[in-house]
C-alpha cells in the first residue's frame, strides 16, 4: 500500500463515529457520549491511511469499552461516561507534529499491567471480546510504519489517555 496525504481531523472523526456506532450495536445498554476538539490549523500529513484507521479504531473501541465497563459499577446520576478526541498541531524543537489524543474516563489501567498491554495477545477482556493484538499492532504501525510515538497516561478508576505523535511529512 501507498502513503497518501490525509486530513487527520476528518479521518479520526470518521473512525470515532464508526467505533461509537459499532460499540452501541454490540453492547446492550451501551452508555457513553463523545466529544471532539479538533485543531482547525492541522496540517495534512502523509500516512498509510488504512493502517492509521486501524490504530484509531482500536483506540476508540478500547476507550468506549473502558467507559462502558466503568459505567456498570457507578451511579448513573453521577458518572458521565465520555470519550474525547483531540487533535493538535505541535512544534517541538523546530519540528512539526500532529498530535492525536484519545481520552476516556473509564476503568483505567492497573499499574501491574501497564507494561504488558502492548504485548501481542495480552488482553483483560473475556474470551471473544478481544484478541489482545490491537495495541501491539498499533505500536508497530505508529513507531515502525510512521516514525511516530504512542504514549499512555492512565490511572486506575479514573481513566486513560493515549497520545499519538506523527511527524509532519508532506
Ligand atoms: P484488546 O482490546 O483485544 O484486549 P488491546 O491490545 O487493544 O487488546 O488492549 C490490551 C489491553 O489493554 C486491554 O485488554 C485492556 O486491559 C487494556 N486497555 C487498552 N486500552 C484501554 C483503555 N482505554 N482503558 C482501560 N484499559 C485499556
Ligand atoms: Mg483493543
Amino acid at each position: 500500500s501507498e502513503m497518501i496525504l490525509a486530513n487527520i481531523n476528518q479521518l479520526s472523526e470518521e473512525y470515532l463515529r464508526l467505533s461509537y456506532h459499532g460499540m452501541r450495536a454490540k453492547y446492550t445498554g451501551f452508555n457513553s457520549e463523545f466529544e471532539t476538539k479538533l485543531d482547525e490549523n492541522l496540517p495534512e500529513i502523509k500516512i498509510y491511511n488504512g493502517d492509521i484507521g486501524r490504530v484509531l479504531l482500536n483506540l476508540f473501541n478500547n476507550a468506549f469499552y473502558a467507559v462502558n465497563s466503568r459505567a456498570k459499577t457507578e451511579n448513573k446520576k453521577e458518572f458521565h461516561p465520555k470519550v474525547i478526541l483531540q487533535t493538535e498541531k505541535q512544534n517541538i524543537e523546530g519540528k512539526e507534529f500532529v498530535k492525536i489524543t484519545v481520552e476516556d474516563n473509564g476503568t483505567g489501567i492497573k499499574e501491574e499491567i501497564k507494561d504488558k498491554i502492548f504485548q501481542p495477545f495480552f488482553t483483560t477482556k473475556p474470551t471473544g471480546q478481544g484478541t489482545g493484538l490491537g495495541l501491539s499492532l498499533s505500536r508497530d504501525i505508529i513507531i515502525n510504519g510512521h516514525s511516530g510515538t504512542l504514549d499512555i497516561e492512565s490511572e486506575e478508576g479514573k481513566g486513560t489517555k493515549f497520545i499519538i505523535q506523527l511527524p509532519v511529512i508532506q
